[in-house]
């Protein structure tokens, strides 16, 4: 899907596919049944443009997260390419791929599952510039609680260890780790949805700040359209694996395309009466990524279904300002 050409793109996700093949039991190895796969992501394309937000949203289970994995090769991608500064990642050697993850860092929504209990704050933070080499002894530290106070904590907590901090204070932490080797892209994957209502707004203008700060990247991950309104450049929508619309964010919340992205946006809840649309309630579960519907795979679902819908997979439309969606609606 494309963007304004004027702006310069950081990374360039194309075709973008990650299976997971489901385990077989006995009879099934016996009778050679076919190796079945969930197709989390399955041709997936985007570009992030240096310095914005890009986030992706869904339901739990659209294959956002996998996205995000994937291109960051914690998890190996079936297929597809993933360019970063012109260069595609997925080639890289090991040592390659150390280097290169300095740039491109992650924070993760559980903080504390994240962060090693028997390590102190400090020990934490320091990790990436040890295993990276950075630096002496005394300029880590120092290094360290630079990153402390820049997450808005005190210094003196450096001796500290994970769990005598709260859930905001510990993803404070996170991201003063994910600062260390000063990256210039982050995946920040649901960071604030573990965190009480009142802490996530602290969190995510903290995320703005050091953005500005940093000139930072994000791909910002999230199941919250409220959160993503607020901190989003552009927003992409997935549904079962693939991209079904990507807008900037003010276009998209004025005007989405696909049904799909209306029910999401119908339901959010809105404190302006004037702003509030009509519930869109959607018809069943997500199908399953292992036997997705044929055709578009939002058609089970889908309160416009036509005849087509079942048979042809939508392609990509452009509508305009910079805003694409994949639905026949809109052919
Ligand atoms: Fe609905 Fe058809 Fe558009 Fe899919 S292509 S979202 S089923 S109208």
């Amino acid at each position: 899907m494309e963007h304004v050409a004027e702006k310069e793109v950081l990374l360039e996700i194309k075709s973008l596919k990650k299976y997971f093949p489901v385990k077989r039991d006995i009879l099934q190895k016996l009778t050679r049944k076919n190796q079945k796969v969930v197709k989390a992501v399955d041709d997936v394309n985007f570009k992030v443009y240096k310095g914005e937000t890009l986030a992706l949203v869904g339901e739990s289970g659209c294959g956002k997260s996998t996205t995000g994995r994937s291109l960051l090769r914690l998890i190996e991608p079936t297929a597809g390419n993933v360019y970063f500064e012109g260069k595609d990642i997925v080639t890289y050697s090991k040592q390659e791929l150390k280097n290169i993850k300095k740039d491109m860092q992650i924070v993760f929504q559980d903080p504390f599952a994240s962060l090693h209990p028997r390590m102190t704050v400090e020990e934490i933070i320091a990790e990436p510039l040890s295993i990276h080499k950075v630096g002496s002894r005394e300029e880590r530290r120092k290094k360290v609680e630079y990153l402390i106070e820049k997450v808005g904590l005190s210094p003196q907590m450096k001796k500290r260890y994970p769990h005598e901090f709260s859930g905001g204070q510990r993803q404070r932490i996170g991201i003063a780790k994910a600062l260390a080797l000063n990256p210039k892209f982050i995946i920040c994957d649901e960071p604030v949805s573990a965190l009480d209502v009142s802490v996530q707004a602290q969190v995510i203008n903290l995320f703005k700040e050091l953005q500005k700060q940093f000139s930072l990247t994000y791909l910002f991950i999230s199941h919250d359209l409220s959160v993503v309104k607020h901190v989003s450049d552009r927003v992409g929508v997935m549904y079962l694996g693939k991209i079904v619309e990507i807008a900037n964010t003010e276009d998209l919340f004025s005007r989405p395309a696909h049904p799909y992205t209306q029910a999401l946006l119908s339901a959010r809840p809105v404190i302006d009466e004037k702003n509030r649309m009509e519930r869109i309630v959607l018809e069943g579960e997500l199908p399953t990524p292992l036997n997705p519907p044929s055709g578009c795979r939002f058609h089970t679902r889908c309160p416009f279904k036509m005849e087509k819908c079942m048979q042809v997979e939508p392609t990509v439309k452009d509508l305009g300002t910079n805003h694409q969606v994949a639905c026949h609606l809109h052919s």
